[in-house]
């Protein structure tokens, strides 16, 4: 029996080509719990097959274990792959969706049936988790079921010595799903006249919405200003970053640099969106001022030959969708919501049974950092230390994943958005079905985040009334901390550096800056910032501005006139008392001591930016203006508490004297400084010398890349997140982790 990411990268055909090649017979079979191989042999040559397997598996699949097992078969006369059972309880793998292989690229030229086919694919290639409704990987149990396969390509499909042999989206020009283009009350079908269409569109300056894999994108030429800007007003989505799909990777990188890191993940067959540093600029829309792009390369057939038809050489693509909704999977909705944005909708007439938005990761001291964990990931699990069956995992509320326990194993669910309002919420409930039902899973044990008004803990309270379960509550920087213990396996306990937004304290006020002590069974708030009133709340979050006055404020005696600083002069003057009022009187004006609070007060000192339009905006910008390079850092006090007002009274002092980079860069320096001095005070105390580093603010490259320099200089071991996001997207695995470590010890 081979368990793991076994069914839907080409397996069976692999392990026929395995037997037949040394003359075993005997059969390969799905099941629900992996793949069982049977074989006419001994044992010597059993473990010497099991080698192999392990040796010489196809690319996308992944090995947990294999098991030999001896006994008495029945007579074979060859070897052959055997019809699907559907039995177990015990649930194997689902592989996420792969990108088209060069092979089937070769064959879109040389296939008399699958010439310009669009949809091509093979064992080792296609849409996978997109298209699946039900276990086992079966045609049947996908969205391909209505298209009955012709005589060719069922001639392939069983043709053991074919490429295709069992691949189940296989199809081709006359049996396989279709694309149409939609335009002004018109349809145009077929592929060159759709291609030559968009083609046409994007060099006039407009904007497409196309079906893609998980979801619908919605695309313009990224060269092109004025069709950028329009896009953008039209999503209502000011700005917002868009990711960038550039033709091929040598296109890419003369626009952009990409490491070799960099360039691996690219080309990988999962096809992720890579944050890297832009080196020719596109349209100024695209980024909106930041020196990064999110850029891609195809991953579609149709987006190879799209780049055919193209003069352009990358294209906007961005979600479909509008603000901050899950992206549009259905084609009545992508024409009712996308017509009136882009007036094209392109889509093909097979369904998108599973939304998966694009994935988006970030090279960070030459490892993985997850920002966004959806195609080419989901649902692959993480393996954990500790049984968590039956476990679920609610997650935070923004950038939300769930996650069930299955065994020792971690699925997070794929990339929902802020769980914040309807629409967001409808899709976090579509996702939990999805998995129960894929994954036949019902939970035993809930848990979810402390704060009493997240939307994610209404599903833990819905579920709770429907099964009688325990609950736990986790708090949310504590789950941070898990996340990377649950990654790393690591036991007893840690230094947990957690660098947030946002999160609800135990003692009700807002957290995001916490050095902890923790191990799975609970944890100590060693230190923190600065608490810092919040004027208005969220409004605080939107308007960078109130947290620099309000950090003024505090740190400031009341000589100081705020109203002299550049920034306050662009800042409404009505506006400007009331929230000064707001902070004097502790009127709506919560306390936190969210790092990301600070990294947005300095980004509004310096001008970078006073108010925002996209969520993170203010550090990335203020990440973004490092230019020099020193290791000075601005004074601070450290304690339980620790102060930063020394370090602002340099900055304000600093404002007319030294340039924003050096501001900027200095300011990260200081974080990263007060990170070891407080990690060494712990290690003081306590002998420990692991250290985690969780939490949004290390999605930042440089802080993240500059603390752990310091760490290990000093011998720490550091631990960060790769396989889920620093970012609260990583919550529902440290949920989970210490949910069922609970659960075991209490056993
Ligand atoms: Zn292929
Ligand atoms: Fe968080």
């Amino acid at each position: 029996m081979v368990r793991g990411l076994v069914q839907g990268v080409g397996f069976r055909p692999f392990i026929h080509r395995l037997a037949t090649g040394k003359g075993l017979p005997g059969e390969v079979i799905n099941r629900s719990d992996g793949v069982l191989v049977t074989l006419d042999c001994d044992r010597q040559q059993a473990e010497q097959f099991a080698g192999e397997i392990r040796l010489k598996a196809p690319h996308a699949a992944s090995i947990r274990s294999v098991e030999i097992t001896p006994g008495e078969i029945g007579y074979y006369a060859g070897f052959s792959i055997t019809a699907s059972l559907d039995a177990d309880n015990d649930v194997t793998e689902i592989s996420p969706d792969i990108a088209v292989c060069d092979e089937c690229l070769g064959d879109l030229e040389s296939d008399a049936g699958r010439i310009d086919y669009p949809f091509i694919n093979c064992t080792a290639c296609g849409p996978r988790f997109s298209i699946i409704r039900a276990l086992p990987y079966d045609r049947v149990n996908t969205t391909m079921a209505p298209f009955t396969m012709c005589p060719h390509c069922k001639a392939e499909y069983n043709d053991i010595a074919d490429r295709r042999f069992h691949a189940q989206p296989v199809a081709c020009n006359s049996c396989g799903p279709v694309y149409t283009l939609h335009e002004g009350g018109h349809t145009i079908s077929g592929i060159q006249a759709i291609l030559e269409r968009i083609a046409w569109r994007l060099s006039s300056g407009f904007s497409v919405a196309i079906k893609s894999t998980g979801g619908y994108n919605l695309m313009c030429d990224a060269l092109n200003e004025e069709a950028v800007a329009c896009l953008r007003k039209k999503k209502q989505r000011d700005l917002k970053p868009f990711a960038v799909m550039f033709r091929d990777i040598t296109t890419l990188k003369e626009y952009c640099f990409a490491g070799r890191e960099e360039e691996v993940h690219l080309l990988s067959w999962r096809r992720p969106i890579v944050i890297i540093g832009s080196r020719i600029p596109l349209a100024p829309s695209v980024s909106s001022g930041l020196k990064t792009v999110g850029a891609m390369l195809p991953h579609m057939p149709f987006h190879h030959m799209l780049f055919r038809y193209v003069s352009t050489p990358a294209v906007v693509l961005t979600s479909g969708n509008l603000s901050d909704e899950p992206i549009i999977t259905g084609d009545d909705e992508a024409i009712r919501s996308l017509m009136p944005v882009t007036g094209c909708v392109v889509s093909y007439n097979r369904e998108i049974s599973n939304r998966v938005d694009d994935s988006v990761i970030r090279i960070i001291n030459g490892k993985t950092g997850m920002v966004r964990r959806a195609r080419g990931f989901a649902p692959q699990p993480v393996e954990i230390a500790c049984d968590a069956e039956g476990v679920l995992a609610a997650g935070a509320e923004q950038k939300n994943t769930l996650c069930i326990g299955k065994g020792k194993q971690a699925l997070p669910g794929q990339f929902n958005g802020d769980v914040n309002n309807v629409a967001t919420y409808d899709f976090y409930r579509e996702t939990y079905t999805l998995y129960s039902s894929l994954f036949r899973f019902t939970p035993s044990y809930v848990v979810c985040d402390m704060h009493p008004g997240y939307l994610t803990s209404r599903l833990a309270g819905e579920i709770l009334a429907e099964l009688d379960v325990p609950l736990l509550k986790v708090q949310h920087h504590y789950a941070h901390a898990a996340s990377v213990m649950a990654e790393h396996k690591l036991e007893g306990k840690v230094i947990g550096v957690i660098m947030d937004g946002t999160g609800y304290g135990t003692d009700g006020n807002i957290w995001g800056s916490e050095f902890l002590v923790a191990s799975c069974h609970n944890f100590e708030r060693f230190a923190h910032f600065d608490y810092m009133k919040m004027p208005g709340g969220d409004a605080a979050v939107r308007e960078p501005w109130r947290m620099a006055l309000s950090c003024l404020l505090s740190y400031f005696d009341n000589n100081f006139d705020c109203r002299s600083l550049r920034l306050f002069q662009s800042v409404d003057e009505r506006k400007f008392s009331i929230v000064r009022s707001m902070i004097e009187q502790d009127i709506n004006a919560p306390l936190t001591c969210g790092a990301g609070r600070f990294f947005d007060a300095v980004s509004a000192l310096l001008m970078l930016c006073p108010e925002t339009v996209f969520d993170s905006e203010a550090p990335m910008r203020l990440e973004s203006a490092i230019a020099a390079r020193t290791d000075e850092y601005y004074p601070f006090s450290s304690g339980e508490t620790i102060g930063l007002g020394d370090m602002f009274r340099r900055i304000v002092f600093d404002l007319d004297r030294d340039d924003t980079s050096m501001i900027a860069i200095k300011f990260h320096n200081t974080i990263a400084r007060i990170i070891l001095d407080v990690c060494m005070k712990i290690k003081k105390e306590t002998g420990l010398n692991r250290v985690v580093l969780s939490g949004g603010v290390f999605q930042n490259r440089y802080l993240l890349g500059k603390a752990s320099t310091l760490l290990s200089e000093r011998g720490f071991t550091v631990f960060t997140n790769h396989q889920v996001p620093a970012n609260d997207g990583g919550i529902s695995l440290g949920q989970l982790f210490l949910a069922a470590e609970r659960r075991s010890s209490c056993a």
